[in-house]
């Protein structure tokens, strides 16, 4: 039987555009992970591929600050890290509050809710963060076994802190999971410090690395809590009572790890050991401060208060009269920039501007700046 030949089987070389990625993610990867990438592929239980775990797994350690047995990075993105801690941390039937102030709340609601969780959502204005009053008064109401919080909202640019909040849960018997996606790598976090049970990241944000592995790691409370299950977590491919035997000490088959983007996210995450952490965040405060300076010069506004705004995520005002999603497009089309629009509450109404890792950079700012203030001269 002849083979069909109605596909149609692109000839040309791919050839990407040299875009600025200058959104709410992907980042631009730092040129040396990417090299990192290319390296040749070994087997996912070679002894140097095993090195290279124990490797990332201190360096995800560091970055985060935490001692937590269980960091590792999951394969997926941001959201399959997201899942892999709500798959492992509720059971059907335990009550759970979310901090809803943003899309990334939503999603974890969505997440929680898909797992049996009784969900409270605990809003607030896009744009702004919780108190400990109203943190508590929730969780008096509640009474949840686990407290979900986005310390950096993408969607939004405003900070949660978390300064207090493991007294709360302490008090209430509640494990504490965070949002970091948007934050490690870019902005102050100490996990241990700041009593967090569990977080998650995604790699193409502030580490500068390709979308592929979602960092996750997981304290002594939750793992606790997982041991004593009295069903198995629903999802396979993320139990990490499964998959934490392959990243532990029996290296067991479970999946095959993504071997190249391992590659690419120990540079990425060495980038940052080399730079020093408090380095690091303090450029990304840096940067972001000189692109808040050059929206004021050119009477722009930022949506979020700046005690909790974010270095690595700006949501800009939109000026009265002006079209946010043609302006997108032109500094996409003319420029080669990639900057977002707003999403739910903020749709329309902000543009979001990310300075995340390799690309919060001066000459970033200037570049972004000049071609702004060109397309809405227009
Ligand atoms: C990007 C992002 C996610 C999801 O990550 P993906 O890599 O898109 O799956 C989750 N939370 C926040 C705060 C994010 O910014």
């Amino acid at each position: 039987m002849p083979v069909s030949d109605k596909h149609r089987i692109p000839t040309r070389d791919l050839d990407t555009p040299p875009r600025l990625l200058l959104g709410p993610g992907p980042s631009n990867a730092h040129p040396r992970v990417l090299r990192a990438l290319s390296n040749r592929q070994v087997g996912h239980l070679d002894p140097t591929f095993i090195e290279l775990m124990n490797e990332v797994q201190s360096l995800l350690k560091y970055v985060w600050q935490t001692d937590n047995p269980v960091t590792i990075p999951v394969s997926g993105t941001g959201s399959a890290a997201m899942e892999a801690a709500v798959a492992n941390m509720v059971e059907a039937g335990d009550s759970v509050l979310v901090g809803v102030n943003g899309y990334f709340g939503l999603r974890m609601v969505d997440m929680a809710s898909r797992y049996g969780a009784e969900v409270t959502r605990m809003t607030a204005p896009w744009g702004t963060a919780f108190d400990l009053d109203t943190i508590r008064s929730h969780m008096e109401a509640c009474r949840p076994r686990v407290l979900g919080l986005v310390h950096a909202e993408t969607s939004t640019g405003a900070r949660q802190p978390l300064e207090g909040v493991r007294e709360l849960c302490d008090e209430f018997d509640c494990l504490l999971l965070i949002d970091t996606v948007t934050s490690m790598g870019g902005v102050e976090l100490y996990l241990d410090e700041w009593g967090v049970d569990a977080a998650y990241a995604g790699t193409q944000k502030c580490l500068s690395c390709p979308p592929g592995l979602g960092p996750l790691t997981l304290g002594p409370r939750v793992l606790e809590r997982l041991e004593k299950r009295t069903k198995p977590v629903p999802n396979w491919y993320l139990d990490m009572s499964l998959v934490g035997k392959y990243w532990g000490s029996e290296r067991t088959y479970h999946h095959t790890a993504p071997i190249n983007m391992n590659y690419g996210l120990r540079e990425a995450l060495r980038l940052i050991a080399e730079e020093g952490l408090e380095a690091r965040w303090e450029r990304h405060r840096t940067t972001a401060r000189m692109f808040w300076d050059g929206l004021a010069e050119m009477g722009l506004s930022c949506h979020v208060d700046e005690d909790i705004r974010l270095p690595s995520l700006t949501t800009v005002k939109v000026p009265d009269g002006v079209d946010p999603g043609r302006v997108a497009k032109t500094l996409l089309t003319e420029y080669n920039i990639e900057i977002a629009g707003g999403l739910g509450e903020l749709a329309g109404k902000v543009w979001r501007v990310g300075l995340m890792g390799f690309n919060s950079r001066p000459e970033n700012v200037m570049l972004l700046l000049a071609a702004l203030k060109d397309v809405l001269n227009r």
